[in-house]
């Protein structure tokens, strides 16, 4: 018998430990607040950087911790489990950064990778636009080629973490006579610092309200010719690659929500006592319970899944992660709902955690492409060939 057949490593586990511990200990406390006042979980983010979880799948190459896509996805999920808005520090610098990785030179890898590593640097991701969303090729923003320099100009929106990160990644049109719009794109990297750069104000949002999301403005924007990832024209490319590795990470963050919420609702059902007895007694609540646990296992093992064979380069990684994303982002709707019902009246109120997670989970079903988005990328995977 093969002990070690279908589980995750020990190294797996004793992140989880130490990210779990961490999460509990210093970014817990501050997630209600954070909520509350629509800040940024800048507590989350020190201890993250103290202990190199802020963005732990930079390679070593890069002074990095070099932590696999598991591992990452572990990440995210433990601090996900106590504040969503503060699992977007390492997903979001993993988003940003991965179309470096994939798609840039040796020279731009490490001009952005070890600051980000350090936690000197953080990076967001800029595909979105106002009337660009699902339909990502018809991106208006524009880069044109002026000497040894780009110059941009256009509005991105939507932009996770914008004014907190130091670099965006951007995709912009370069050619707009290509013969299909998404061969005329390219992908760069911009500095907040860069002149023509600037960030619009925060987005009233239902959820992750710790997570500043904004729009971005490029101006005659110049930035150095070599900040360009790739070659001219396959930026939309990457930027979808991208998406391949990054959506195990969201549907991670779903998993972590789910999980929070599971817990606090476990809690609560001992507690709270009606007709007599504990909740927690009647079998028509412990049915509830079992559904929940029952989906984020299914859940779980996916994101898994999905992350292991991005890592590897499996020939299904589209379908898989889109289907870990969308499965997991679903679960964690529909068990963030039932732990408010578990908590009856008390589940509708800021007093305890689970309508935050609810409100938190609704986000994971749109962003990286919304659950409608995810089902088309899988049928069309089963019906192509
Ligand atoms: C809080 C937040 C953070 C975000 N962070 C980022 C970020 O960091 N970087 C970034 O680039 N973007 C980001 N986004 C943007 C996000 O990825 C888009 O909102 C999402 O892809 C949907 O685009 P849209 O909002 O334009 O909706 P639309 O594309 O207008 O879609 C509206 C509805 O129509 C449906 N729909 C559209 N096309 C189809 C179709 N072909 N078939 C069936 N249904 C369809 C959609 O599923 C949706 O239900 C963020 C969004 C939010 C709200």
């Amino acid at each position: 018998m093969n002990a070690g057949v279908y589980q995750l490593s020990e190294e797996h586990d004793a992140v989880r430990e130490a990210v779990r511990a961490l999460s509990e200990k210093e970014i817990a406390p501050y997630a209600a607040d954070c909520d509350e006042n629509e800040r940024y979980p800048s507590e989350a983010r020190d201890a993250l950087i103290r202990s190199g979880f802020n963005a732990p799948h930079i390679g070593e190459r890069y002074d990095g911790q070099g932590a696999d896509a598991i591992t990452t996805c572990i990440v995210i999920e433990e601090v996900a489990r106590v504040c969503a808005s503060s699992s977007l520090i390492p997903a979001v610098n993993k988003l940003g950064s991965m179309p470096i990785i994939l798609s840039g030179s040796e020279e731009l890898k490490k001009q952005v990778l070890p600051s980000l590593a350090s936690g000197q640097t953080s990076i967001s991701y800029a595909l979105s636009e106002r009337e660009a969303g699902s339909d990502t090729a018809a991106m208006k923003t524009r880069a044109r080629q002026d000497g040894d320099t780009w110059v941009l100009n256009g509005t991105k929106c939507w932009i996770t973490n914008a004014g907190e990160s130091s670099w965006y990644t951007v995709m912009a049109v370069t050619n707009p006579d290509a013969a299909k719009p998404s061969q005329g794109i390219s992908a760069f990297v911009v500095h907040a610092d860069d002149p023509g750069f600037s960030v619009g104000p925060k987005e009233r949002k239902h959820g992750i309200k710790g997570s500043p999301t904004r729009e971005i403005y490029f101006e005659n924007c110049v930035i150095p010719g070599d900040r360009i990832i790739g070659d001219p024209g396959t930026g939309l490319k990457t930027a979808l690659r991208t998406l391949d590795h990054t959506r195990p990470t969201i549907g991670a963050q779903a998993v972590g929500i789910a999980q929070g919420s599971l817990d606090a609702t476990i809690t609560y059902v001992k507690e709270r006592k009606q007709f007599g007895k504990a909740i927690a007694d009647f079998q028509g609540v412990q049915f509830m319970l079992a559904e929940m646990a029952m989906k984020i296992e299914a859940a779980r093992h996916m994101v898994y899944v999905a992350a292991a064979k991005a890592e590897r380069g499996d020939a299904d990684t589209g379908f898989v992660a889109a289907a870990a994303k969308c499965f997991a982002s679903d679960v964690a709707m529909a068990v963030t709902t039932d732990a408010v019902q578990l908590f009856g009246g008390a589940g509708y109120t800021r007093d305890f955690p689970v309508e935050r997670m609810m409100r938190d989970a609704k986000i994971t079903q749109i962003y990286e492409g919304t659950n409608q988005i995810q089902r088309q990328v899988m049928a069309r995977s089963l019906l192509k060939g």
